[in-house]
């Protein structure tokens, strides 16, 4: 494999898809070692193959919002690779998503589920519709309208999508209603992150934030550290946030800052259960600010415009959008003493941030470890509802746990230096890799 050929050829094939180019470049140098040992992987060309996803369904999704003008949006599903399980990923609903988004989340996701040890593929999908400020009718109509279309696209053995930024547990159940109505059947499979009541899975809606957790408190004691009493400060204050403040809160340690467009929230004396509660009201309010934690809590200030990066802590967790961290977070981290980053966010760092913070020799480590308890969770929700039974709240907790105990072991497996460090990117993704790259030389050339 010579990368910067593949990558040219990449550039000319998807011109100017900047996130997605760098997402595959990531993996690419990543695997390169490796994948020379592999004469039959180059003969097969996995690589070549594995870049480009499978196929992209795009459609129209028109739909009439309060004031009863129409307005019209684009809906995307981008099924990426189905070597090891139907497709599998979540759909995001924010003005930014494009084509280009869509595919390096795909391209991700399939590594990512490959990680989690449970048969899925990868996918993505979305719309360029942006939730924010809009009413709950507005949200339900947009929802009904993308499921008339993408309908026909998914199913339990087909493609399952689920929510990422923008779709939640509401969007979910508009979404799964019609889907049921149009498809005439009772096929829960069909989406993750269900309603408990019909479907969903228990610490499905923790599952993200919980797992990244699990992962942070393997990292560290791999390095003979121990979370309790540290500082954190996290990005974002929605679903994923959310559960991030709540277990990193139970396991002993401070929260001390959490983050919006609109600034960063610092809050040095740390999380309560009414803190941790008011988030998702926070993120309920579709406002998309924090300042109102502030006038809320009086122990909190809300700092305008700055980043949860600004605020000295020793682990920064990015838990809300992509290369949300660059090269000057990065910097301004290490100074203020940071040891530890891990990626809760798909992306989360940008290349810059990741080489400034191995050259420091911090721990770090990328989103599609990190973040895998919650596709997971949706891959333990379609064994439940393939099953027909649920499982308790403990139950599916042991077994994220579980889980992401095996995702750091296959990490430290396949990214153990010379010098007994754990270059946890180099481990997620020759891991990853080598699962899909066997699974599509077994099933020859399609
Ligand atoms: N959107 C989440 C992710 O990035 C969850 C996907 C799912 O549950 O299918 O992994």
């Amino acid at each position: 494999m010579n990368v910067n050929n593949l990558m040219a050829d990449l550039e000319r094939k998807h011109p100017g898809e900047s996130e997605y180019l760098q997402a595959v470049r990531e993996v690419l140098e990543s695997v390169e070692e490796v994948y020379n040992e592999h004469p039959e992987f180059e003969k097969a060309k996995i690589v070549e193959r594995m870049v480009e996803p499978d196929r992209i369904i795009t459609f129209r999704v028109t739909w009439v919002d309060d004031s009863g003008e129409i307005q019209t949006n684009i809906g995307y599903r981008v099924q990426f690779n189905s070597a090891i399980g139907p497709y599998k990923g979540g759909l995001r609903f924010h003005s930014a998503v494009n084509p280009s988004m869509l595919k390096f989340l795909g391209f991700e996701q399939t590594f990512k589920n490959a990680l989690t040890t449970l048969p899925m593929g990868g996918a993505k999908g979305g719309s360029d519709f942006s939730p924010k400020g809009k009413s709950d009718a507005e949200i339900m109509r947009f929802c009904q309208a993308f499921m008339l279309e993408l309908w026909k696209n998914i199913g339990p053995d087909t493609d399952v999508p689920a929510g990422d930024v923008g779709v939640g547990g509401r969007e979910i159940g508009y979404l799964y209603g019609m889907y049921k109505k149009l498809a005439r059947e009772y096929n829960t499979g069909v989406l993750t992150g269900k309603g408990i009541t019909w479907g969903g899975s228990l610490i499905r809606p923790e599952a993200t934030g919980f797992g990244a957790l699990y992962f942070v408190q393997h990292m560290l004691h791999q390095a003979g550290k121990s979370i309790e009493g540290k500082t954190v400060a996290l990005s974002g204050f929605g679903n994923v946030a959310w559960g991030a403040a709540t277990k990193a809160t139970e396991l002993g340690a401070k929260v001390i800052a959490i983050s919006g467009p609109d600034g960063v929230i610092y809050n040095p004396n740390g999380m309560t259960p009414e803190k941790i509660d008011y988030m998702l009201e926070l993120r309920a309010s579709n406002r998309d600010i924090v300042a109102p934690f502030a006038e809320r809590f009086p122990d909190a200030q809300f700092i305008a415009g700055k980043k949860a990066w600004s605020i000295k802590c020793d682990i920064a967790l990015p838990c809300a959008f992509q290369n949300e961290l660059n090269g000057d977070d990065a910097k301004e981290l290490l100074a203020n003493g940071t040891w530890c980053a891990a990626e809760v966010s798909n992306m989360g760092c940008t290349p810059e941030a990741i080489a400034e913070f191995q050259r420091a020799g911090i721990l770090f480590a990328p989103g599609k470890a990190v973040n895998a308890g919650g596709v997971a969770t949706s891959g333990l929700e379609m064994t439940q509802n393939a099953q027909h039974l649920s499982w308790s709240a403990e139950e599916v907790d042991n077994k994220l746990h579980y889980i992401m105990s095996q995702i750091h072991e296959a990490c430290v497996r396949y990214g153990e230096q010379p010098d007994g460090c754990i270059n946890y990117v180099k481990g997620a993704n020759i891991a990853g890799f080598m699962k899909v790259a066997h699974a599509m030389l077994e099933q020859g050339i399609i």
